[in-house]
């Protein structure tokens, strides 16, 4: 009996840096692939379809969520949907790689009850910061960024709820603690999967 590979799910706030982070993640370690995501909301400038979500019609994510295409699924800022799709974790552990989702808290949490395999980190960062982030990176309503900060700020609580936190103020430092969370937790999957094949053999 070999271990399950690992499943890295990362969370936290909107504006901590989670996919800035991920991306040096999966250049350090090549064997990570993200999973891309389906969503609803409209594509922002410079976002392709397929690389950073699959930008999906609500009838379309309805009709994949039907058939049991999810793994997950929120309305995120009570407006637009995101979805983790079966197919891509499916895609992903067939090419021999390890799969990382980046998810808003309850998808996170979802997955972490539901999948023994996952492993959770979360992104923390300073909330004046987070709040700055946001504004600048500003592409929705200014509604929609007062409704994300409000967000942000209770999500912010919720970090021990995960296995890990990483502290995003310096974002090299935050992305050297990640990788060690990441290689440490691909050692002790491989470490687990060796010693039931060992015990394995000398029971036989
Ligand atoms: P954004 O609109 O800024 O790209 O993403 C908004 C939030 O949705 C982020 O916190 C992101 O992590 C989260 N998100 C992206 N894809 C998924 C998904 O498939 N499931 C869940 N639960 N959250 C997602």
């Amino acid at each position: 009996m070999t271990a399950p590979a690992p499943v890295f799910v990362v969370t936290g706030p909107s504006g901590a840096g989670k996919g800035t982070l991920i991306r040096g993640l999966v250049e350090r370690i090549p064997e990570l692939e993200v999973a891309v995501s389906a969503t609803t909301r409209p594509q922002r400038p410079g976002e392709e379809d397929g690389r950073e979500y699959w930008f999906l019609s609500d009838e379309e994510f309805r009709r994949r969520d039907a058939e049991g295409g999810f793994l997950e699924w929120v309305e995120y800022v009570s407006r637009w949907r995101y979805g983790t799709l079966r197919s891509e974790i499916e895609r992903i552990a067939a090419h021999g790689r390890i799969c990382v989702l980046e998810l808003e808290l309850e998808g996170a949490l979802r997955v972490q009850e539901e999948t023994a395999a996952a492993c959770t980190i979360f992104i923390a960062a300073d909330v004046a910061e987070l709040e700055r982030r946001l504004r600048e990176r500003a592409t929705e309503s200014t509604g929609e960024i007062d409704d994300r900060i409000a967000l942000a700020r209770h999500q912010l609580e919720q970090a021990h709820r995960f296995r890990y936190m990483v502290r995003n103020d310096d974002v090299v430092r935050a992305g050297e603690v990640l990788s060690a969370i990441v290689e440490r937790e691909l050692v002790l999957a491989s470490v687990s999967s060796s010693v039931s094949a060992g015990s394995q053999t000398e029971r036989a």
